[in-house]
């Protein structure tokens, strides 16, 4: 592991050495199975208990109250986009969107396919650089659902509060801060993530869900996508993404050891805090995200010259920090730091950024 890069990839992105390592010493033989987790059942008594304890795990580190189940789905965190109008539209035929960013926007236009959709805010009128405020929102009483995404991974803006909607329950795409802080899990009906950024290897979406919010899908929904298959069967109606929810296991064992949810907000902002002091202070560098705005799990930044982007990428690369190249729709670089980031990787990249930002 003194090989490893600071990866500050998107996603999938980095897990915490002891996730890896311990998934590496379990890799050919499972507590004595005699099997690796990917050659094993999903209906044997090893996998159940992998499966059960995974789900509980995540139920005591999200603090998930009663009357909300938790889903392992597949179809990633794009399928919710389809899945949650095809499951909760149904009430009214009308939602609310906030469209925030790249993947909102995506989830609105998919919505738009099953009902009447209200634009409830859009950033777009500045590149997505900013969060709307709460007075800013413009809500319907009749909306089945008011949508939104907490932290915008291409834009790096994170909504600093939670919107309040009255009876209208939130449905949150957290894909890219979800266990990145204390939430309160009762003001949601519905919180689902792709679990490739914050908890595990790609091919496992977590989804949980208010149960009276299931059961109620267009009749047309296919049965793979509708919320009451999943839990009836307990996500296990077909074979779930096992290797996925056993590393996700393994690392919410490292969150729990480090102190869980609150433990990781406090990091996310030191370290997130850290790297904005450093680029506010550079002459060279400017965040794309307002103050005020700005997310603690990507941080994306440019110097205004897309050669000297170039240049810094580059040489960050020859010095360990990978994967620091901007999304195509913002540009500049963007630093996703989440909770498996350490500290250390972050206080080196700021290292770097002020030796750059003195050499050019
Ligand atoms: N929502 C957010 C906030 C994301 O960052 C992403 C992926 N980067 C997605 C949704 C789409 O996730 P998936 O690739 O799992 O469909």
């Amino acid at each position: 592991s003194d090989q490893r890069v600071y990866n500050f990839s998107a996603g999938p992105s980095m897990l915490p050495v002891s996730a890896l390592e311990r998934a590496g010493s379990e890799i050919t033989n499972y507590r004595g199975t005699g099997m690796s987790v990917m050659e094993m059942s999903h209906r044997s008594k090893a996998f159940v208990q992998i499966f059960e304890e995974t789900q509980a795990k995540l139920r005591r580190l999200m603090d998930v109250p009663e009357g909300y189940k938790i889903l392992f789905l597949q179809t990633g965190a794009s399928g919710q986009f389809s899945m949650v109008p095809l499951n909760l539209i149904g009430k009214t035929g009308k939602a609310d969107y906030a469209v925030t960013g790249n993947f909102s926007n995506l989830a609105y236009k998919e919505a738009k396919k099953y009902g009447q959709i209200n634009l409830a805010a859009s950033s777009e009128d500045k590149d997505h650089s900013y969060i709307p405020t709460q007075d800013q929102l413009t809500l319907d009483k009749d909306a089945s659902y008011f949508y939104y995404c907490a932290n915008n991974t291409i834009y790096g803006t994170e909504w600093g509060y939670v919107p309040e909607t009255g009876d209208v329950p939130l449905v949150c795409d957290m894909s890219s801060d979800i266990l990145s802080m204390p939430v309160d899990v009762s003001k949601y009906g519905i919180i689902f993530a792709g679990a490739q950024k914050n908890l595990a290897p790609a091919g496992l979406t977590v989804v949980i869900i208010r149960e009276d919010l299931a059961g109620h899908e267009l009749p047309y929904t296919p049965l793979m996508m509708n919320y009451q298959t999943m839990i009836d069967k307990d996500s296990m109606y077909n074979t779930p993404p096992c290797w996925c929810i056993y590393m996700l296991g393994l690392n919410l064992d490292w969150v729990e050891a480090q102190g869980g949810a609150q433990a990781m907000e406090q990091r996310k902002w030191q370290r997130a805090n850290m790297l904005y002091d450093t680029l506010d202070s550079s002459k060279l560098f400017r965040c794309h995200a307002q103050k005020g705005s700005r997310s603690g799990m990507n941080v994306t930044f440019r110097t205004g010259d897309a050669e000297l982007d170039a240049k810094f990428v580059a040489e960050a690369t020859q010095a360990g920090f990978v994967n620091l190249k901007g999304h195509r729709k913002v540009g500049g670089m963007r630093a996703s730091i989440y909770n498996a980031m350490p500290i250390e990787g972050v206080e080196k990249l700021c290292d770097f950024i002020k030796k750059f930002d003195k050499e050019n």
